[in-house]
C-alpha cells in the first residue's frame, strides 16, 4: 500500500524580523484521494489558543439538563413507533431504549438512549455496555426498517456528545437514520473499495489493516474482530477508525464484533476526555447490502470536537473542510496514536 506524502515549506519573517520556515506536510488517503495537511509548528500555540474543557462548566451542564431531560425520562414521556414496527412502543437493550426521533430527517429516524439511568456528560462514563447495547439496537432498527419497506436498506448511525459536537440534548444517544437512497459519504466509500477489488482483485480494509499493523505507528490494536488505527489522512481532528475486515454491514455484526467495537469506542473517548476534548462525533460507515464483506469492511470513524467552554471556537469547521474538502492538523496522526496506544 503506498501512502504519499509530500512537503512543501513555507518562510516568512516573523514578527521579531527573524526569517522562519515552516514544514507542511500533505498526505492523499489511498482510497479516496482526500488530502490532509499537518503543520506541527503552531501546535502548542493551537492548544493554547484553543483550551481545553471548562469542567466546571460541564458538570453545571450535567446537573442542569438533567431536570427535564427528555431522554431521562424517555419510557414514561418519550416518542412512540407505529404498532406495525413495533408493538410494545419502544424497543429496549439493557438500559438502552429505543424510540422515534422527534424529528425525522428521513423514512426511519429513531433515537437510542444509551442508558436511560446514565445522564452523564463525561465520555469515559457513557461505557462500552451502554455502547453495546446502542449498537444492538441500531442493527435492530435497521433490520425493522428494511423489513417493513425493502427500499429503505440506506443507513447511518452516529453519535454527536455536547453542544461542540452539534447535540441538543446531551444525555448520550445515537441516531439511527434508515431510507431509500444512498449516503452519498457511504456510497463513495463503497465504491472506491468495489474499484479498488477491480482493480488489484483483493479487499483495501484488509490490506490497509495488514500494512498498518507492519509500519506500526498508526496502529492501535484490536479487539476481537476490530482492529484500530488512527487514520493517515484525516477529515477531521484526532481521526480514529475502528475497521471490521470481512464484515460489511451492522446487520451482519455478531457479538464478538458488537462488543469489540463498543470496548475500542470507550478507549478513544476516554482518550478524547483525557485531552480536554470531551465533545466528539462518531458515525458506523455501513454497508446497506450483506455479503460485500469481501470489498468493504464496517466501519466507525471517530473524532474530537472544540472543547466545551464559553465562546470556544469552532475551529476545524471553517471553509477549508467545509467547502474545499480538507482539512489541516497541527497534531501529526502517529503523535496522538503513540499516545491512545497505551489504552490497548
Ligand atoms: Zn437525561
Amino acid at each position: 500500500m503506498e501512502l504519499v506524502t509530500i512537503t512543501e515549506r513555507a518562510s516568512l519573517v516573523d514578527p521579531a524580523g527573524r526569517a522562519t520556515e515552516q514544514l507542511i506536510e500533505h498526505r492523499t488517503d489511498p482510497l479516496t484521494g482526500q488530502v490532509a495537511s499537518v503543520n506541527t509548528a503552531l501546535g502548542e500555540k493551537a492548544r493554547v489558543f484553543l483550551g481545553v474543557a471548562d469542567l466546571a462548566l460541564l458538570d453545571e451542564l450535567q446537573e442542569k439538563s438533567r431536570a427535564g431531560c427528555p431522554f431521562c425520562g424517555a419510557a414514561e414521556k418519550g416518542t412512540r413507533y407505529q404498532p406495525d414496527f413495533a408493538p410494545e412502543g419502544q424497543l429496549r437493550f439493557g438500559g438502552a431504549l429505543a424510540m422515534p426521533n422527534l424529528f425525522s430527517k428521513c423514512a426511519s429516524d429513531s433515537v437510542v438512549v444509551l442508558d436511560v439511568a446514565g445522564h452523564v456528560l463525561r465520555p469515559s462514563q457513557v461505557g462500552a455496555p451502554a455502547l453495546g447495547n446502542g449498537i444492538r439496537a441500531a442493527a435492530e432498527l435497521v433490520r425493522r426498517a428494511r423489513a417493513a419497506d425493502p427500499r429503505h436498506r440506506h443507513h447511518l448511525v452516529g453519535m454527536n456528545f455536547l453542544p461542540p459536537a452539534g447535540s441538543s440534548v446531551p444525555h448520550p444517544h445515537f441516531q439511527v437514520h434508515v431510507r431509500g437512497l444512498p449516503y452519498s459519504g457511504v456510497a463513495r466509500l463503497l465504491e472506491a473499495s468495489a474499484a479498488w477489488r477491480r482493480r488489484t482483485g483483493g479487499d483495501f480494509w484488509t490490506a490497509l489493516v495488514e500494512s498498518e499493523r507492519a509500519t506500526g505507528a498508526r496502529y492501535l490494536g484490536r479487539d476481537g474482530p476490530v482492529e484500530w488505527l488512527a487514520a493517515f489522512a484525516p477529515s477531521h481532528q484526532r481521526e480514529i477508525w475502528g475497521l471490521v475486515p470481512g464484515v460489511g454491514s451492522l446487520t451482519e455484526l455478531d457479538d464478538a464484533g458488537v462488543e469489540g467495537l463498543a470496548a475500542g469506542l470507550t478507549r478513544v473517548l476516554s482518550y478524547y476526555e483525557e485531552i480536554g476534548a470531551h465533545a466528539f462525533n462518531f458515525a458506523f460507515l455501513s454497508s446497506p447490502e450483506p455479503g460485500r464483506g469481501g470489498e468493504y469492511a464496517l466501519q466507525v470513524r471517530t473524532c474530537s470536537r472544540p472543547p466545551l467552554k464559553n465562546l470556544y471556537v469552532n475551529y476545524e469547521t471553517w471553509f477549508g473542510p467545509m467547502f474545499g474538502g480538507d482539512d489541516v492538523h497541527t497534531e501529526a496522526p502517529e503523535a496522538y496514536a503513540a499516545r491512545l496506544r497505551a489504552r490497548w
